[in-house]
């Protein structure tokens, strides 16, 4: 068994500020262990339902944030950003059997977390098909590509709720939840546990029922914060305008919209 994992920080326990999540913040330091420690017990967990290889890919800001030391012997690690559009999800390919998501979160225009946001801080949300589009959505669309079916995910509650929309089957395993500028979170240690017992259920399932079909025509439409990225971006090639805060992509490849993503909203 050949597992894909995408880690991010914001689903993980404890973040709640912003620059709880920025490695030049002196506070930083505790949380990138605590996603460390989310990673390598799911890492843990897998090996004990049966994985023989493992890749993470860290998907938070620079991708530098997991202490490589702290994973088993079995895990490659992808650090740092490669540049390709796939960006949280580089490195996947057909020969993976399952994705498993970890410390994901609330999309930009979602009360679920008080730092949500959909891959950059610029836009006050994006929709896809009429949905609004979460790095879950973005990164389980990518995955289909290669037929690759999306079977567990752990962050905050509401992105555990979204995902169960797309993905009827898939296991979550919600370790915090965000209310206003709060969040309530689990301990690091039954966060934890949560995370070995679920990702076990996960492992356990007819990951087939998780495959999620690529639908036949993609519309993206992203509404920014700043009138002057809406309308520098309004050029992007594809791109059209709908208002000054707003552009659109409608395309019938996945490829076309991911790739528009990783340069409308950065
Ligand atoms: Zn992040």
């Amino acid at each position: 068994m050949k597992l894909f994992i995408s880690a991010d920080i914001e689903g993980c326990v404890g973040t709640t500020l912003s620059a709880e999540t920025h490695k030049n913040e002196a506070v930083y330091q505790q949380f990138a262990r605590e996603m460390t420690e989310e990673v390598a017990a799911v890492c843990a967990a897998c090996l004990e339902a049966g994985a023989d290889e493992i890749v993470v890919k860290d998907g938070h800001g620079d991708a530098t944030n997991i202490d490589f030391t702290a994973l088993p012997k079995e895990v490659k690690l992808i650090r740092g950003k490669s540049g390709h559009p796939y960006n949280m999800m580089f490195g996947i390919d057909e020969s993976f059997d399952a994705v498993l998501y970890v410390g994901y979160h609330s999309p930009a225009g979602c009360s679920g977390n008080p730092i949500s946001h959909t891959s950059t801080g610029n836009s006050n949300h994006i929709y896809l098909n009429g949905k609004l589009m979460s790095e879950f959505m973005l990164n389980t669309y990518t995955a289909a590509l290669f037929g690759v079916p999306a079977v567990f995910i752990s962050g905050d509650e509401a992105i555990c709720g979204l995902a169960k929309e797309m993905v009827p089957s898939i296991t979550t395993a919600a370790v915090k939840k965000g209310v206003g500028a709060c969040t309530i979170n689990m301990s690091p240690e039954a966060g934890k546990e949560l995370l070995r017992k679920r990702v076990k259920e996960a492992l356990s399932c007819d990951f087939s029922k998780c495959k999620t079909e690529l639908p036949e025509s993609f519309e993206y439409v992203v509404n920014y914060k700043d009138l002057k990225k809406a309308y520098q971006m309004s050029f992007f090639p594809g791109a059209e305008r709908v208002d000054e805060a707003t552009n659109r992509v409608v395309s019938n490849n996945w490829k076309d919209i991911v790739t528009a993503h990783s340069f409308m909203v950065y």
